[in-house]
């Protein structure tokens, strides 16, 4: 497979090439298909798979297709530590960089003020660990209900955190519509438990 057999969006496919990536990894040749067509993904994957592309690639190709800053944000990728939120919105960044596509990191230790600027601002994604994507909801800062791609990444971690009941309740807070990436390198029972109550329909990819 080669990266111009996967349909996506001439921008993505040019920010690629820039980056320097000849052929894509077992994952994103797996996923990308099915994550274009609007499935539910889960993917079985370590780090160093090229998960990250494997997931944001298709996001930016499906909201590239959509009118750019929307009123609320149309995407949102769940990571379990400050340190991966922030390498997830670096590659957002290199990959959506010829798209006008807006991104906002929510992450804890971090100042409010910045953060509600951006949302007021209107971002297209947001990347936020769990504690503090919840912090901006209750605050009322934030409203979940336009997400149409939801990302959860490296979930084995947040179960070892502690962030399952976190990432229940935030997708209760989003339409029940949305399209699911979900990753994980593992499959305990309650992460079983997890995708079998969010997931619908969806192409598993272990590699
Ligand atoms: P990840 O598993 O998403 O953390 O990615 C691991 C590393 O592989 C990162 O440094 C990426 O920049 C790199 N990478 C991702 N996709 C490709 C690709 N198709 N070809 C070469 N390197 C890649």
């Amino acid at each position: 497979t080669k990266f111009s057999d996967l349909a996506l969006d001439p921008r993505v496919l040019q920010a690629v090439a820039e980056t320097g990536y000849e052929t894509p990894t077992p994952i994103q040749a797996q996923a990308i298909p099915h994550a274009l067509q609007g499935k539910d993904v889960l993917g079985i994957a370590q780090t160093g798979t090229g998960k990250t592309a494997s997931f944001s690639l298709p996001m930016i190709t499906l909201l590239g297709q959509g009118r750019a800053r929307a009123r609320m944000p149309r995407s949102l990728v769940l990571c379990p530590t400050r340190e991966l939120a922030a390498q997830v919105a670096e590659n957002f960044d290199t990959y959506a960089k010829h798209t006008k596509l807006t991104k906002a990191l929510l992450i804890g230790g971090v100042s409010f003020g910045e953060q509600d600027k951006l949302i007021d601002r209107g971002v297209d994604v947001l990347i936020a660990t769990p504690g503090r994507l919840l912090d901006h909801v209750e605050r009322g800062k934030l409203l979940l209900t336009g997400v149409q791609i939801m990302v959860v990444d490296e979930a084995d971690r947040m179960l070892d955190m502690g962030f399952i009941p976190d990432i229940e309740r935030i997708f209760k807070l989003t339409p029940f519509t949305r399209q699911t990436l979900f990753y994980s390198a593992t499959m305990a029972p309650e992460i079983e438990r997890l995708t079998n109550t969010f997931l619908t329909g969806a192409v598993k990819i272990e590699v």
